[in-house]
Parts: C-alpha cells; sequence; structure tokens
C-alpha cells in the first residue's frame, strides 16, 4: 500500500511540476484589458494562471513564447453568441425535425465552440438553448476545445404568466443549471421592438433571480421597453437598438449594463438571407425592417459610447453564419461607432467580465488571473481590424492556436 502511494504521489508531483514550468508570451505591446498599455511586455502563466505582467523576469527559463510585431491581450468575452446555432444539412437554419440527428447537431455546435475559440473568444454568454448546458459541461471537462460557456438555458416571456408564476419559472430555470436569466421583454427589431412583458412581470423575474444570485438579460429594443428593465433594476439590457438618450441615461442611472449590436448579427443575416428565409418572421418584411434599421443601431451605439456612466458590453448576438466572426462588431463600433478602441477592447474584457461577475478572474491581466491570452498582428491601435486575424488563443493556460509566422 505504501509503495502504491509512494508511485502516485511521484506521479502527481512530476505531474505538478511540468505543469508548473512558467510560461512567458511576450510582445511589442500589451493590453490589459482595462485600459493600460504596455510597450515590450510580458505575460508569465504558471499551470492555468498568470503570475505576472509587465517586463520580462530577469534570468526567465521557462517556455517562450515571442510574439514580435503583435498585440497581447485578454482573451475577447461575448456576452450574447448563440453557440447552438447553425445551418443543417440543408444548409439551413437548423430546427428541430429538420431530419439532422442529436449527434449531427452536437458535432455542429462542437465546430461552433472550435471556431468561437480560435477567432479568439475565450468565454461566451448563450441566451440560451437547452443544448447549452452539456456543450457548457463538455467544455468544463474538457472532451471539446471552446470558449468557456455561461447560458441561460432559455428565456421567459410575456407568456410566462403572473409574477408568482414568473418566479416559479425563474426557480426551474436554476434548478436546471441556469448561469443567468433570459426575459424577452420586447418584440424583435424585425416587428418594431415594443414592449411585451408588463413592468410586474419584468420585476418579478428580477427580484426572484437576484434573490437567488443569478443576474438577468433582458432582450428590449425600444426606448419604453429598455425603460422598464431599468425600472426594474435587472442587470443588463439586449439590443437596445431604438434606444433614446433618456433609456440609455437611466440604464446608467440604474448601474444596468447595455449589450448593443453595431453590424455583425444584421449583416450576417442579410448575406444569409437564403438559410433563414421563411422560417418564423424571417421574411420579406422582417428583412425589410433589419436593413433599415442601419441608422437607428449605429445611432445607439454613438449615444451609448458617450453616456455618461453607461457601461457597454460586447455582446455579438453570433447566430448561425457568425460564429468566429465576433471581432467584426468590435471593428464597426470603432469604426462607424466612434468609440475609442481601448474602450471598445475592454468592453470584451475588463467590462464584459464584470457583467458577468467574473471580474476577479478573468478579463485583465495582472497576477493570479485566470491565463486567457490573445494575440493579434501588429498593433491594434493603429488598425483595429487585427482583431478579425487573431494569431495566438490561450485558454486556462493551454495554447489552442499559435502562428508565428503568420503575415499582417
Ligand atoms: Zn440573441
Amino acid at each position: 500500500m505504501k509503495g502504491f502511494l509512494t508511485g502516485v504521489l511521484s506521479v502527481l508531483c512530476a505531474v505538478t511540476s511540468l505543469e508548473a514550468q512558467a510560461v512567458a508570451i511576450t510582445a511589442a505591446r500589451v493590453f490589459d484589458g482595462a485600459g493600460r498599455w504596455i510597450p515590450n511586455g510580458a505575460v508569465v502563466v504558471e499551470g492555468k494562471r498568470i503570475v505576472s505582467v509587465g517586463a520580462l523576469p530577469a534570468g526567465f527559463r521557462g517556455v517562450r513564447y515571442d510574439l514580435g510585431d503583435a498585440t497581447l491581450m485578454p482573451g475577447l468575452m461575448d456576452v450574447h453568441a448563440h453557440i447552438a446555432w447553425y445551418f443543417n444539412k440543408q444548409d439551413r437554419l437548423h430546427q428541430s425535425n429538420d431530419g439532422d440527428t442529436p449527434t449531427e447537431s452536437m458535432l455542429a455546435i462542437a465546430g461552433n465552440a472550435w471556431t468561437t475559440l480560435q477567432a479568439g473568444v475565450t468565454t461566451i454568454q448563450s441566451p440560451g438553448s437547452p443544448e447549452d448546458a452539456e456543450v457548457r459541461d463538455a467544455i468544463r471537462r474538457g472532451w471539446i476545445p471552446g470558449p468557456r460557456v455561461l447560458t441561460s438555458l432559455g428565456s421567459i416571456n410575456e407568456n410566462g404568466g403572473t409574477p408568482v408564476q414568473i418566479r416559479e419559472r425563474v426557480r426551474g430555470f436554476k434548478q436546471r443549471g441556469a448561469d443567468v436569466i433570459k426575459l424577452f421583454a420586447s418584440k424583435s427589431i424585425r416587428d418594431g421592438g415594443a414592449p411585451t412583458m408588463s413592468f410586474e412581470q419584468v420585476q418579478a423575474a428580477c427580484d426572484e433571480a437576484h434573490t437567488l444570485g443569478l443576474r438577468v438579460l433582458v432582450h428590449a429594443h425600444a426606448a419604453e421597453a429598455m425603460n422598464i428593465a431599468s425600472r426594474a433594476k435587472c442587470d443588463q439590457i439586449e439590443h437596445g437598438m431604438l434606444s433614446d438618450q433618456a433609456s440609455l441615461d437611466l440604464a446608467a442611472a440604474n448601474g444596468v449594463f447595455l449589450s448593443p449590436q453595431c453590424s455583425l448579427v444584421i449583416d450576417n443575416y442579410l448575406e444569409n438571407r437564403k438559410k433563414f428565409e421563411g422560417i418564423g418572421n424571417y421574411n420579406e418584411e422582417g428583412f425589410a425592417s433589419m436593413r433599415n434599421s442601419e441608422s437607428a443601431r449605429i445611432g445607439t451605439i454613438r449615444n451609448a459610447v458617450r453616456t455618461k456612466g453607461l457601461r457597454v458590453v460586447f455582446g455579438t448576438d453570433a447566430v448561425a453564419g457568425a460564429h468566429g466572426r465576433n471581432a467584426e462588431e468590435l471593428v464597426c463600433r470603432v469604426k462607424r461607432g466612434g468609440q475609442d478602441i481601448s474602450a471598445a477592447l475592454a468592453s470584451a474584457q475588463s467590462v464584459a467580465a464584470a457583467s458577468m461577475r467574473l471580474a476577479d478572474s478573468l478579463g485583465t491581466l495582472r497576477a493570479g488571473m485566470l491565463a486567457d491570452l490573445i494575440a493579434v498582428p501588429g498593433d491594434v491601435r493603429q488598425d483595429i481590424t487585427a482583431l478579425q486575424r487573431v494569431r495566438f488563443v490561450m485558454k486556462d493556460g493551454t495554447v489552442y492556436r499559435h502562428e508565428p509566422g503568420a503575415r499582417r
């Protein structure tokens, strides 16, 4: 028995020391995810965690990844991505009973997870599909590579019943393992975005969720629907594409995060129109209102990033066809929404982490944090589109992408 234990211990020690070998990633510039830029910086990682950020420690003897003329920063965190949405064997949006087997569906979703991770998105929040729980857990166990996943597993809408019944539904989601609650409190942008849930319904959901320690994301397009979410002290407004300044100010005053969409979700729908058309409200009228939403969308971004105290987070609403293109949203934010580049990056790093209550372990580069790191070629401050050419990805200290010779 003693011999066996000693054997096990020595194997454990070997594994530990192997894991504990320090890894240093160096680049011409490091962004810390919160606002600080470090020239010629190094991030040193041991196991899953960052042990130092700054200059390369003198006499460093571990493994080196020298990324050269690149920008090194925290992995992107997309607070709104539908990882389970994919195009089926007929190259149409997958629906239940479309002939795809459950195994095919799961493999397609695993593909989305890989594509998302390779694009530098190391954490996503999905609002939400029932399959998300298995995907989240499979990634967590190391069965498949992918971003860390948080999910609402589904959503609650105006048909959720009385406030008492809505509270029950919230508890049901918690019991089934939801990380967050999603409310569908307004019509879609394809149908005008007006409120659908009453203040009493929204308030019941947010209050019950808070009692259980859960956050609530509220789908709301029109200003009136956004105001209900802010007054009910919910945690985050999704979309807000038909906002006005008063609704942005009210969200800021109540500490409600805003996750608006600049381009990707709509561009993707319009580019892949044939694959969605004929399903639900993906019809002639719906596509027209999406096309016509451009000035409202860009207007919301422009106003939101200038609204004092409003915490704007990175949420792409990526659906089938958009996975792996997440960074396009940040390019639009900067180029068309006029957002400062450091603020745009932070919205996908430290601010996104704060919105998901993960700020003590993710979103900022400093000692003790989980080692989720990405790098893009050149100086992203000179060219935001570099975000679309991610060439280094590390999650939890494991390297998933490294292209030392990649050109700009
Ligand atoms: Zn969505």
